[in-house]
């Protein structure tokens, strides 16, 4: 146990809620046939390596994991080239994607996500070509959703390979709801930058304009391969791990895989100076400007011990590398696979306008995402309680098993202290994040939410229970969760009807 010095009783989390590729092949392949005497051109590929090899990912997981490379076999792969001008403001990218139909039916398009033009990010497609044929592409929801027809539909199992040129501009105010795409303070801070296939589910195309508040992606495990030519004065931090570096023409390339992942995060920054620790296999690296280094080192040891306590909870953290990242978010720490951001403002150990339980209890939620909404995905927009409350759960977890019950009891007085802004209302945790308004959403999910899951924990009993976070956590590992599966596992696991409990607790009235 560390020593427990300065819990506030009252905790506010506002989290909204991150073989060696080559570079750019440039010769043209000719292939013959013999129907075809005349030599066919074949448009080069954006990097020289098969969609099937898998082997670029293997080094960013854990021995454990690595079985994770021959399952998801429809899953997206995406290869990125992406260019970062010396403003650190312009972007040029192109994109490949091989996108693998794993629905039952013939789909006629492809839903993209360009969710820099909900971040007063200006992004401009310039070009979309289906298996290297141009198509036109069609804009919804304001430009930030972006349908590819495929013609012939699609049929199950097929896929084919979407290329994307794209450009972007990052503002320098604004940024999201929570300034998460944006440039701002030297640091550049790139969340959903590039375009984002949506989500095909029971709804069909998964596709809204995310509220105000809370996460905004909702995405399945992909394959990254990433590119990036940035000037060499800045250092980028990014999902995944670093596969290839090279200077060319004074600019820094540097190739990271990462994968399965639900998104591909990244920020850079010439301010940035890391510590680091090794746990296990997994490397954590804390970053933040130099002049807080202390303030580094202290969410480093935050960090360590929740990967820790969470995977002795959970079941272990897949990756071989965790970075936390201070940034001028507007939220107090955002996630991302393999990544969290906490806000710089509370790097500042010793002018903090926070406690610095607000920092530990901040670092402990965002890396409960890493199991909660990273590896087990869920709709993030319609059900948030599945990752944002189970995560405030596990935080109260991390204040138990560090600090013994006095720690947990304060954490769990701030749960108490939060759903007390709605006087305790009897508001389900189960709504979509646009059920709520700002003041129920944070009071309801973040403060009610944990205390169902206790509920929960205390009907199964914990024996039952903590067997059933497990075996979660191994089932739906890569995949997603939704309010029904973990009801029906759960009642699986403790042989009982859970109908009530959700009744009272979870369903919408
Ligand atoms: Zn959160």
């Amino acid at each position: 146990m560390r020593s427990f010095a300065c819990l506030v009783i009252t905790i506010s989390i506002l989290s909204i809620t991150s073989c060696q590729p080559k570079a750019t092949a440039t010769t043209p392949l000719k292939t013959e046939t013999e129907e075809d005497e005349s030599a066919t051109l074949v448009p080069p590929r954006l990097f020289d390596i098969a969609w099937d090899d898998r082997s670029p990912f293997s080094p960013g997981l854990i021995d454990s994991e690595q079985g994770a490379l021959n399952q998801l076999a429809g899953a997206s792969i995406y290869h990125i080239d992406l260019q970062i001008a010396d403003d650190l403001i312009h972007l040029n990218g192109q994109e490949e994607v091989r996108y693998t139909n794993q629905e039952t039916e013939p789909l006629e398009e492809v839903y993209f996500r360009l969710f820099p033009n909900l971040f007063n990010g200006a992004m401009v497609i310039q070009s979309v070509e289906v298996n290297h044929q141009d198509v036109n592409p069609s804009y919804e929801l304001f430009r930030s959703a972006m349908r590819v027809p495929l013609s012939p539909a699609l049929q199950p199992g097929e896929n084919v390979v979407i290329s994307i040129a794209f450009s972007a501009r990052v503002p320098m105010e604004g940024g999201g709801g929570y300034g998460i795409f944006i440039f701002d303070d030297d640091i550049l801070t790139l969340a959903h930058f590039y375009p984002m296939i949506a989500v095909y589910d029971d709804e069909g195309w998964n596709l809204e304009i995310p509220p105000d508040f809370g996460d905004v992606t909702y995405v399945d495990s992909s394959f990254y391969i990433i590119q990036i030519t940035a000037p060499s004065a800045v250092t980028i931090i990014a999902s995944g791990i670093e596969s290839d570096r090279q200077m060319i023409d004074n600019q820094q390339q540097i190739t990271y895989a990462g994968g399965p992942m639900r998104d591909f995060y990244l920020a850079a920054s010439s301010r940035y100076a890391v510590v680091s620790e090794k746990i296990g296999e997994t490397t954590v690296n804390s970053y933040a400007p130099a002049e807080f280094s202390e303030g580094a080192e202290t969410v480093l040891g935050y960090a360590v011990d929740a990967l820790q306590i969470y995977s002795d909870r959970f079941g272990v953290y897949p990756f071989t590398e965790f970075d936390v990242v201070s940034t001028p978010t507007q939220a107090l720490g955002i996630e991302y696979p393999g990544i969290v951001v906490i806000a710089l403002i509370m790097y500042d150990l010793e002018n903090c306008i926070y406690p610095p339980s607000y920092l530990e209890s901040t670092v402990a939620h965002e890396v409960g995402h890493q199991w909660f909404y990273s590896v087990i995905g869920n709709d993030q927009l319609d059900e948030p309680w599945l990752d944002e409350a189970v995560v405030q759960y596990a935080t109260l977890l991390y204040w138990q098993d560090l600090y013994g019950s006095s720690g947990a009891a304060s954490f769990r007085q701030s749960l108490e202290d939060r759903w007390a802004r709605v006087d305790k209302a009897d508001i389900p945790i189960g709504m979509p994040v646009r059920s709520y308004s700002g003041v129920e959403y944070g009071a309801i999910v973040y403060g009610r939410g944990p205390l169902f899951v206790e509920a929960l924990e205390n009907t199964m009993g914990q024996e039952t229970f903590n067997n059933f976070l497990h075996d979660y956590y191994e089932t739906y590992k890569w995949g997603i969760a939704t309010t029904d599966s973990f009801k029906q596992l759960a009642e699986s696991e403790c042989q009982c009807d859970l109908t009530e409990l959700f009744s009272e607790w979870v369903y919408e009235k």
